[in-house]
């Protein structure tokens, strides 16, 4: 009841966005029946009659993964982040029948450049490309977006920005997904520690959907010591100041100390990755409905 209450407060500003009302019942379920029949959703992979085909159909939301290029300590690759959004947009756009624009490989990295192989844009050239995607569809039809962040709170604030802006000046409706703050209820049944990098619950996941590429015997525990007012994991009730990223000389500390990885990559299992991506994907299909206005339950 509790959660039925907050979701519905959650999402009682999307009344006002363009689109809103035009959409009704009869979308909703050409949506199923397109999700149903295995058909395609990354844009890049459809010809424009395709693109069109979606719009003129009613189903007017994209799904834009964004994510990073940044080392994860000695066992997980560079694109971990990427990856992960890759998935969650794939597997909920294939049971929802919308479309998914190409990832954004690249994030905001500052922190990580020390190691080789980590690319950082720059914050204004994350928020005006994020912009300027939503702006091309915002042209064709498309008014609603969700996108899916794997880089957690460094990438969110100019992701913000660049929400915020395309909703006053497109007049579309956009919101962000970060599994971080949508897994902060199974975290804790899965016995998942703190949010740090490259740890069990990026490890766990990783498993699950690139199990190929992750390299167990090379993981590395490593919990820093506790800084008593901050905390950059948002399932932690205490004060913190906020997140500023770590300088250089910082993370060259942390490749001696850890190679990179903050947690405990070690208690990570495929089993708990499974749990955890499906649970992030069942919450991502109930943001997806709640912009297009079907009901959850
Ligand atoms: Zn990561």
């Amino acid at each position: 009841m509790l959660l039925e209450i907050s979701r519905t407060s959650l999402f009682q500003e999307l009344d006002g966005y363009p689109g809103r009302k035009r959409f009704n019942t009869w979308k909703l379920a050409e949506m199923a029946s397109r999700a149903k029949s295995g058909s395609k959703v990354w844009l890049q992979e459809m010809r424009w009659q395709e693109v069109e085909k979606l719009r003129n159909s009613g189903v007017g939301l994209a799904v834009i993964p964004v994510g990073s290029v940044e080392q994860h300590g000695f066992h997980l690759p560079a694109g971990t982040d990427s990856m992960v959004a890759i998935r969650l947009a794939e597997d909920a756009a294939q049971r929802t029948g919308v479309l998914v624009t190409p990832p954004l490989w690249f994030g905001w990295s500052p922190h990580h450049l020390a190691y080789p192989g980590t690319i950082s844009i720059r914050p204004d050239v994350l928020s005006e490309i994020l912009f300027d995607i939503v702006s091309s569809l915002a042209t064709q039809g498309f008014n609603r977006f969700v996108i899916v962040n794997g880089h957690r709170i460094a990438n969110i604030p100019w992701i913000q920005i660049s929400a915020e802006r395309a909703q006053r000046e497109l007049g579309v409706r956009v919101l962000i997904y970060d599994p971080a703050y949508m897994s902060k209820e199974i975290a804790d049944r899965l016995g998942f520690g703190k949010v740090g990098h490259a740890e069990e619950i990026e490890t766990s996941h990783m498993l699950h959907i690139m199990p190929n590429l992750v390299r167990m015997e090379k993981a590395r525990d490593y919990i820093p010591p506790e800084r008593k007012l901050y905390h950059v994991d948002p399932r932690i009730p205490k004060d913190t100041v906020c997140y500023v990223p770590g300088t250089a000389k910082n993370l060259e500390q942390a490749a001696k100390d850890s190679g990179g990885g903050h947690g405990r990559p070690s208690l990570a299992t495929a089993e708990k990755g499974s749990e955890l991506h499906e649970h992030l994907v069942g919450r991502l299909i109930e943001v997806i409905n709640e912009l297009n206005g079907a009901r959850n339950d």
